[in-house]
């Protein structure tokens, strides 16, 4: 049918935005649509009898009248107009039932692309049945292009064969000889269908077989054959019709594959992943298997990438990071997306924990190498919570593995990503479960259970408080204190950082009006308050002229108040973070690059933001003991920092071995347990009136 010509459609429908999805979908393929829409019986009726329309589209189940109600309806009404059915995946047997009742065809609403095929098919099978029908019409047979076939029941040889099932296959009934279309079967299934087949016509009782044949241009096609005895006095034969089910075993074999596979990547979906898990429990049971492993992994900031980039780009990021585990697994590992930026992995014969940590070590390297998307480099680093399952085993199955390793990947979430955890079992006890967490967080500024504490930053070189960095706690009545490092991540991912940052910002801008007013060691040493934010504030558009209002109303000169960004907060958002920075009032904030060293910038990117400080990384402090390598890279950053006049603050100080070290290498500026933890603000002007170093 011409596309430039107006089809009428009537669409039973009672979802509004699918109705206009199925409309946008047929003018996007140049369709010129009149569509009616509705989800009422009467109205349906009454439209059916009044106008006449080129085609019905119908969802699966609307509420007043289901598909196959309406299907019949329309039957009766003796209405020919072909009928599509478009919803959600709905089954094959329900799919084979509406068209048996006289559907055309049905399409998944996930997939309108298809639509206009389909709908272009309907159009044409309709436009032919009306010129057969006006060639012959008693030939409904001929009409729907249905081959038929007769045999006889003693010999089994094929009698006749019909002219559509001759051009359905492509040879003549003489060319099939007695066998008949029978001689088309794929050779590998010829045998027993043969055997089946007659076996069934012994029985001189209906039947219905499925199985595919190849025609004379070498094409398989599908078919189903029905079968229904004819035994008079005369004669013993079956007539049989053939219909060609191509197109709706493609269906099915999409809709299997769709329910086990993710669609974007095309990994195993969990559905099957937990099957072969399953099935390598069953073989250590048996003794089969001696071991296996399964991690659960998690993209780092993945829904940062998102947000920012949009769908399309986290989309190919998905993809990027699928191909990237397929190519660090061997042939009987299984990779598997679970949905969101969540994959599930087994490594089969695993020798023992040293390997787990190996081989998670090995997948943390990959992803800490930048993904490319379009013009964007994103990193994306992993999490990854591991099981171990070897030995004997008993009583487990693979859900509860799946969710030991969910466990696990919380733990190591916990300790701040990029990092992988190995599951034991005492950890089940004190978990605290993410769901809990990113509820009972919506009530906690509303509670008032959120504080701000301060820990101290020392300048040993003028022997005074450099600053204090405002950390946030959470008083928490049932599971107590919990740690910023487990919830600030889950406020992050759950969309809740722009509310509890911006309360951390107003509560910082509070203490420091009133220290300013009632500490004199806080006035005139110029003491700085620190507060960390998270990137997910930056990227609200009006955040720095938001901030800069709120500094002036309070009278804070610059420099008093610092902000700091993790340094993976920063790489990751680069190109987005420079057009805020960029904002000409950015100028009048203090920027400081905190976890320094963790997340593999380089200097030229710190050059062109307005960083005036570097807090180096407390793992590094740490090692300064028992690693060289870390004393020479706390040397270098010292170095690089002086030559570009950035301050130096290192963090995670607890001992005199580290402070010495730091201060002869010039950083001067240290923060950590040696000299105080965090305080709440009703013990800083003491703390300040004392100070003494
Ligand atoms: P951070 O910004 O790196 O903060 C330093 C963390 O190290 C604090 O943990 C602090 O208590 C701890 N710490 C200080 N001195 C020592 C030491 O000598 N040894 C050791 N082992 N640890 C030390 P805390 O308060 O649990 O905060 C954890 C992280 O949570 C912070 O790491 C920061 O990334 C985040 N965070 C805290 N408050 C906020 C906030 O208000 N907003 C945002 N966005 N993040 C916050
Ligand atoms: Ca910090
Ligand atoms: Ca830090």
């Amino acid at each position: 049918m011409d596309r430039a010509k107006k089809i009428k459609i009537l669409h039973l429908e009672n979802n509004g935005i699918d109705a206009e999805l199925v409309a946008f979908a047929l003018k996007e393929q140049s369709y010129h649509v009149d569509i009616y829409v509705t989800d009422e019986k009467d109205l349906f009726c009454k439209k059916l009898d009044k106008e006449k329309y080129d085609l019905i589209l119908m969802d699966y189940d609307t509420p007043e009248l289901s598909a196959s109600d309406a299907i019949t309806l329309i039957k009766a009404k003796k209405i020919k107009t072909p009928i599509i059915i478009i919803s959600g995946p709905i089954g094959y047997q329900k799919t084979v039932q509406l068209i048996k009742q006289g559907a055309f065809d049905y399409v998944l609403k996930e997939n309108l692309a298809g639509l206009a095929d389909t709908v272009s098919r309907a159009l044409k099978e309709d436009h032919h049945k009306t010129d057969d029908a006006k060639d012959d019409d008693s030939a409904a047979l001929k009409v729907t292009k249905t081959g038929v076939f007769r045999v006889d029941i003693k010999t089994g040889h094929c009698l006749s064969m019909n002219g559509p099932l001759c051009q359905m296959l492509g040879y003549t009934k003489e060319e099939c000889g007695d066998e008949g279309w029978l001689k088309c079967i794929v050779s590998a299934e010829k045998t027993n269908f043969k055997k089946e087949f007659e076996r069934n016509l012994k029985s001189q009782l209906p039947f219905e077989m499925i199985v595919r044949l190849v025609t004379k241009k070498s094409n398989q096609i599908w078919v189903r054959c029905n079968c229904i005895p004819e035994i008079t006095a005369e004669k013993m034969e079956y007539i049989g019709v053939i219909v060609d089910i191509t197109h709706l075993k493609k269906t099915e074999d999409e809709l299997v594959n769709l329910s086990m596979h993710d669609v974007l990547t095309g990994l195993p979906n969990r559905r099957s992943f937990a099957e072969a898990v399953q099935a390598m429990v069953n073989e250590c049971e048996r003794g089969l298997l001696d071991s296996f492993a399964v991690f659960y992994m998690d993209l780092d900031r993945f829904k940062t990438v998102n947000d920012m980039f949009g769908h399309q780009c986290g989309d190919e990021l998905l993809k990027q990071a699928a191909a990237r585990f397929k190519s660090s697994i061997r042939q009987y590992d299984i990779i598997s997306r679970i949905g969101g930026d969540e994959f599930l992995l087994v490594f089969k014969h695993v020798s023992s924990i040293g390997e787990i940590a190996f081989l998670a070590d090995n997948l943390l390297n990959k992803f800490r190498v930048p993904f490319y998307i379009g013009e964007h480099e994103c990193l994306t680093t992993l999490s990854i919570g591991a099981v171990y399952v070897h030995g004997p085993i008993e009583s487990i199955d693979a859900e509860s593995i799946i969710q030991k390793a969910d466990q696990a990947l919380y733990r190591a979430k916990a300790r701040g990503r990029n990092c992988y955890e190995i599951y034991t079992d005492n950890i089940s006890h004190e978990i605290q479960h993410t769901a809990f967490i990113e509820n009972a967080l919506r009530h906690a500024i509303a509670k008032d259970e959120l504080k701000i504490f301060f820990q101290p930053e020392i300048d040993l070189l003028k022997s005074n408080i450099f600053g204090f960095e405002v950390l946030l706690r959470w008083q928490q009545p049932v599971y107590g204190d919990i740690s910023p490092g487990i919830f600030i991540p889950i406020a992050e991912e759950s969309g809740q950082m722009k509310e509890i940052g911006g309360w951390v910002i107003d509560a910082a801008l509070n203490a420091f009006e009133n220290l300013f007013s009632d500490s004199a060691y806080f006035r005139n040493h110029n003491v700085s308050l620190s507060v960390n934010i998270s990137p997910m504030q930056l990227l609200e558009e009006d955040f720095i002229d938001q901030l800069i209002k709120k500094m002036k109303s309070k009278n804070i000169v610059r420099g008093r108040v610092i902000f700091e960004l993790t340094e993976t907060g920063l790489i990751q958002n680069v190109e987005q973070l420079k057009t805020q920075f960029n904002h000409s009032a950015a100028n009048e904030l203090f920027f400081a690059v905190d976890d320094f060293g963790t997340g593999y910038s380089s200097f030229t990117h710190l050059k062109e933001l307005p960083i005036k400080i570097i807090k180096i990384d407390q793992s590094f402090v740490q090692s300064i003991q028992t690693d060289a390598n870390c004393k020479n890279i706390i040397k270098s950053i010292i170095t690089l920092a002086k030559s570009m006049d950035i301050t130096l603050i290192a963090e995670g100080v607890e001992t005199q071995e580290q402070v010495d070290f730091l201060y002869s290498n010039g950083c001067h500026i240290l923060q950590g347990y040696f000299f105080s933890e965090a305080i709440p603000l009703e013990g800083l002007a003491v703390y300040m009136q004392n100070f003494k170093i």
